[in-house]
């Protein structure tokens, strides 16, 4: 079932992989008819992440980056709408030559076409593949029927991992075998038998339910591997190795483990478990009846990037959700809230909802010196305020809001508006890494040590240069530009110790290994404000 952390055993045994020191990737399989994660809720389906080349994919592909500390592309990633819509395309332009095309095999052809080409392109030695969804239900069965395939034609080289989850129903208080049992039940009639077995529970799995799993599932007993819950993601690596996973893995495909280890990686997971003092984040957002566990899955990269900066100053960060539409009408909830915390982030987000009270919280953190970081539409926003506030554009605002408005700060470049204009809405916005040249001696050049950096977009509106000069005149700072287009990817404040907003998403390149250095700046002035 979807939630047990799939994404995360994958990526967990992609690093594995790499610290024996083999190189691994991994393969998100989504059995959406969408053809992209682009169009679909994140308060629904969580985060969609965007990769470095502009695909808009399911946020396991986040975790791959991060555990794997390597960017992971757009081939990566394929759901069931992509590969209908290859296999029909390629129909309707003769490529199958005169065949009559069928869901088997042409659907399954075209997964293993997809996965070889991975191989080829990455020359990965392994391609890790997550097949999304559960063993048994309808909508996965043709990936499983490609697996087979790719396992019936060379059985060497093809292993099976099944993650699966063993209920503790709390009435009984005793660990539930009989799930996992019929998934393998579900996935033999497929044609498929696993090698190994992930056991998802609370706590660990003990020895008898191992014998009984083992007898029942066709595993050996040291091949189900416990998997107990656990506090912070990144440890999952250090526990699959204390099963010796990896090596079991290696020994399978008759492979040498060549003996590298996890040491940066323990150090890594170390200082974030022994991290005690806090800094208290504020996220400000809209949210309407969701409850926590949605949110940090909405915005699962933000609230990672914020725990791999925090980390590395040992330092817990305390995420605070806090809702902007409340802001409209409740200004000392504002005040009492925002005061509180150590530093303010305006997340990414589209349409009018809780803009105005966003944007309250934004003039806060610039009147008050709070640290603060907008992401995208937190950066648009940062702008609609400096222009209301400072620089005395009343009513500017993003066309996206109020296409009327006098002074629009934000607006549509027009190939964006000829998309929209056509309906084209899918895959069609700004998306994937830019370049974005620093200005000298601001918080952005600082931060990166670098004059040119790439990072990743999603969004259609911009900052409207044609109100720059005046902006800027006010004392708005555009510290990054691309230099092809000209578009202003950063805003700054000076006489702040720390005001940043990104036309870009920085969260998406944020790694535990490597924290991202806008996030990194925002923790420390968020820390020092603290002091
Ligand atoms: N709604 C804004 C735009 O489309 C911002 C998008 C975002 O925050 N990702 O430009």
């Amino acid at each position: 079932m979807s939630g047990i952390g799939k994404g995360i055993s994958v990526a967990s045994l992609a690093r594995i992989l790499k610290s024996k020191g083999f190189t691994a990737t991994c393969v998100k399989i989504d059995p959406y008819l969408n053809v992209d994660a682009g169009t679909m809720n994140p308060i629904e389906h969580g985060e969609v992440f965007v990769t470095e080349d502009g695909m808009e994919t399911d946020q396991d592909l986040g975790n791959y980056e991060r555990f794997l500390d390597e960017n992971i592309l757009a081939s990566n990633y394929m759901t069931s709408g992509s590969v209908y819509l290859s296999v029909i395309e390629k129909e309707r332009s003769l490529k199958y030559d005169g065949a009559c095309v069928q869901i088997v095999p042409h659907i399954p052809e075209e997964v293993i076409r997809r996965l070889n080409l991975v191989a080829r392109k990455t020359r990965a030695d392994f391609v890790l593949v997550e097949i999304g969804g559960t063993a048994g239900e309808y909508e996965n069965i043709l990936f499983l029927e490609a697996a087979r395939m790719m396992h019936l034609k060379s059985p060497e080289s093809v292993m099976f991992l099944l993650i699966s989850y063993l209920p503790i129903p709390s009435k009984i208080g005793e660990m539930k075998t009989k799930p996992t049992q019929h998934a393998v039940r579900a996935l033999n009639s497929a044609g498929i038998q696993p090698d190994f077995i992930i056991a998802r529970s609370d706590v660990p799995l003990d020895e008898p339910r191992k014998r009984k799993l083992s007898i029942f599932c066709n595993v050996r007993p040291e091949d189900i591997i416990s998997a107990p819950d656990i506090d912070i993601i990144y440890q999952v690596p250090l526990n699959f190795e204390k099963e010796r996973l990896g090596a079991k893995i290696l020994k399978k495909f008759g492979l040498k483990d060549k003996g590298r280890d996890l040491k940066d990686w323990g150090r890594m997971v170390r200082r974030a478990t022994g991290s005690k003092k806090e800094v208290q984040i504020g996220i400000v957002g809209k949210y309407f009846g969701t409850g926590n566990f949605t949110l940090s899955d909405s915005y699962l990269s933000v609230i990672e990037a914020a725990k791999h900066a925090a980390w590395s100053f040992s330092r817990k960060p305390k995420i605070l959700w806090l809702d902007a539409e409340v802001y409209e009408k409740d200004p000392k909830r504002l005040k009492t809230e925002l005061s509180q915390v150590d530093g303010i982030i305006v997340p990414g987000g589209f349409g009018s909802r809780g803009v105005e009270g966003k944007i309250k919280a934004i003039e806060f953190a610039r009147r008050n010196k709070k640290p603060f970081l907008g992401l995208c539409y937190g950066m648009q926003l940062a702008v609609i305020e400096f222009a209301r506030h400072v620089a005395g554009m009343k009513g500017a605002h993003t066309t996206e809001v109020n296409s009327r408005t006098k002074y629009p700060v934000i607006d549509l470049m027009s190939e964006q508006k000829e998309k929209i204009f056509k309906g084209k809405m899918g895959g069609t916005m700004r998306l994937g890494a830019y370049a974005c040249r620093l200005k000298d001696k601001t918080i952005a050049r600082r931060a990166y040590q670098e004059r040119t950096v790439h990072e990743r977009h999603r969004h259609r509106y911009e900052f409207n240069n044609a109100l720059k000069e005046v902006l800027e005149s006010k004392g708005l700072v555009a510290s990054g530009i691309n230099p092809e287009s000209g578009l202003v990817e950063i805003v700054e404040l000076k006489d702040h110790p720390f005001f940043v907003g990104t036309q870009f998403h920085p969260e998406f390149k944020s790694r535990p290994l490597n924290p991202h250095p806008l996030f990194r700046e925002f923790i420390r002035a968020a820390i020092s404000k603290k002091k």
